[in-house]
């Protein structure tokens, strides 16, 4: 945790605290937002546009912002970064501070924000993931997309999670984008990772890795598969790399692909050539050198995971054969009585992200993982608001995510316009919070010292040929940050 010195404790850490942020005159409104993702920074974007005099303050549990987009956006995909421009213009306005390494819910209560501020949007994301719940889980080399995720992009929870690349088979289960993420890092060539921000530390385990199979494994049929279009491609095209499929669980696309929804008809119709084998010149010679591949698998849904004959570590998993039942995309799959046995020796469980309440007061879904919310108000609860992947659910890309942001942020000007959201009584809003930190021994990290780390980070990393070198550790971050 980011310390003051013993001697800085209390009044004068908490005036120099203060002096590190803009301050809020009488009867403005104070809105905080706890999260700093693209929820968050959306949300800010939209209430400093519609609102002329409003404060916002961001709250962040890690010392660095910008959430999934720094820890979840594949390394690979620079470009979706972009967006981290527009975030940086936001927190560069005066109405706006990030205070960083604050968790809410520990460092601050949610009932302490609540009472210094007029509104607080929530907007943390979705924290954990969904388990698969059957026998074996808990082996060693199962791990879930999402720590693997943070693993290979630097978050400092994972950077110790254990991954034993020295297999040759890698089980993926799911077929979102997040499983094609992992899928397409474990199969990169080295020399194409090297070039993106994952840490030496993670290029150095992926240079020794013997990987050179992936299946992913679907619960349902092939025009049910969550990926994307482009995603796919990428697949397609990746460099020493074939696919190897099952032509047979193509042939029935052929007649439903006329059928489908514009939106999908592509994505299937480039499915089913791949699937089917029709050969592109220019990919054959591709694959005929190729010396690792890729797998899509149909239909199953895993009921066991075995262990190796020492019991430590996943050997296989134990798939049960699936029928569809009802109608169309929205088809849901039944297991049989019929199995199957994929050997592996690294599973990974990609079957969606999942969200957690940071307060019991709050109106919490715990089946979809979600805060109870009409259009962004929270419901049964006046001046708390949420947007992002905790109003939602863990699906959607930053697109959508903007939007709800967008959302939430006209809401709560119209809120305010409106008088519904009272904000006549004058609130300490983060003057209040810093106090009560300082008496912790607490400095929030400004959004001034982020941009300190960021040029360390890309100093690094221009050292080492690549667009950033990621500090992995949080301790690591703040002694960065106190030079
Ligand atoms: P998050 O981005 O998760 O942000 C939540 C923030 O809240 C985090 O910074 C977190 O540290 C903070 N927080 C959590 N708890 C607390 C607390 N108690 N106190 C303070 N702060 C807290 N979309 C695309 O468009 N393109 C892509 O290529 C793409 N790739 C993706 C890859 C992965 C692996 C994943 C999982 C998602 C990807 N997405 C992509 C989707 C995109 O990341 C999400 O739409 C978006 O990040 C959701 O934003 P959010 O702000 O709701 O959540
Ligand atoms: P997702 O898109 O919801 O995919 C989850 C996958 O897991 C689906 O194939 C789903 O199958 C399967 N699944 C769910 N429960 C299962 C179970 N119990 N057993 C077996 N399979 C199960 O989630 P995600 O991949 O985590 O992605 C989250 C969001 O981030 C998505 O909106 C995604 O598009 C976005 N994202 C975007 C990008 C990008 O744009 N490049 C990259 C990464 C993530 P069913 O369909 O049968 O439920």
């Amino acid at each position: 945790m980011y310390r003051y010195a013993k001697t800085l404790v209390g009044r004068e850490a908490y005036r120099k605290a203060l002096s590190n942020f803009s301050t809020a005159s009488n009867n403005t409104p104070q809105v905080c937002i706890i999260g700093s993702g693209p929820a968050g920074f959306y949300t800010a974007q939209q209430l400093l546009k519609s609102h002329s005099s409003v404060q916002v303050d961001i709250y962040e549990r890690l010392p660095v912002p910008f959430g999934l987009v720094r820890y979840g956006v594949a390394p690979d995909h620079p470009e979706v970064k972009n967006c981290i421009n527009t975030f940086t213009q936001t927190a560069s306005k005066d109405r706006v501070s990030f205070l960083g390494n604050i968790t809410i819910g520990q460092d601050v209560t949610f009932a302490q924000l609540r009472n210094a501020y007029h509104a607080v949007v929530l907007a943390y994301g979705s924290a954990q993931d969904r388990k698969l719940n059957i026998p074996g889980e808990s082996l060693s080399n199962v791990c879930s997309a999402r720590r693997f995720v943070g693993w290979y992009n630097g978050l400092p929870e994972d950077a110790d999670v254990k991954i034993n690349l020295d297999v040759e088979s890698a089980v993926v289960i799911g077929q979102g984008n997040v499983a094609v993420d992992v899928a397409r890092i474990l199969l990169s060539p080295l020399n194409v990772l090297r070039k993106t921000d994952i840490p030496e530390s993670v290029l150095d385990s992926l240079s020794k890795s013997r990987v050179k199979r992936v299946v992913l494994v679907g619960r349902r049929g092939p025009e049910h598969v969550a990926l994307t279009i482009k995603e796919l491609r990428e697949m397609v095209k990746l460099e020493q790399c074939r696919p190897n499929l099952i032509p047979g669980d193509y042939e029935h696309l052929k007649a439903l692909i006329p059928t489908l929804p514009r939106s999908r008809k592509r994505l299937i119709e480039l499915l089913a050539k791949t699937g089917l084998d029709i050969p592109d010149p220019k990919l054959a010679s591709v694959y005929a050198t190729a010396n690792r591949e890729w797998q899509l698998r149909f239909l199953l849904s895993p009921v066991e995971i075995l262990p190796t004959e020492d019991g430590k570590a996943v050997a296989g998993v134990r798939l049960a054969k699936n029928r569809l039942e009802g109608e169309g995309l929205d088809q849901r799959a039944v297991q049989t009585e019929e199995y199957e046995v994929l050997e592996c020796g690294l599973l990974l469980r990609s079957i969606g992200y999942k969200g957690i309440s940071i307060d019991p007061s709050l109106p919490f879904d715990h089946k979809t993982g979600t805060v109870a919310n009409e259009n962004g108000r929270v419901i049964g609860q006046k001046g708390l608001y949420a947007s992002g992947w905790i109003s939602t659910g863990p699906a959607g890309v930053i697109l959508s995510t903007m939007t709800s942001g967008f959302n939430t942020g006209k809401h709560i000007v119209s809120d305010i316009e409106s008088g519904e959201l009272d904000t006549s009584e004058t609130k300490g809003g983060k003057v209040q919070i810093l106090q009560h930190l300082s008496n912790k021994g607490l400095q929030p990290v400004t959004f001034d010292d982020w941009n300190r780390l960021d040029d360390y980070e890309i100093k690094t990393g221009t050292r080492l040929g690549k667009p950033r070198e990621k500090v992995t550790d949080v301790e690591k971050m703040l002694d960065v940050l106190k030079h």
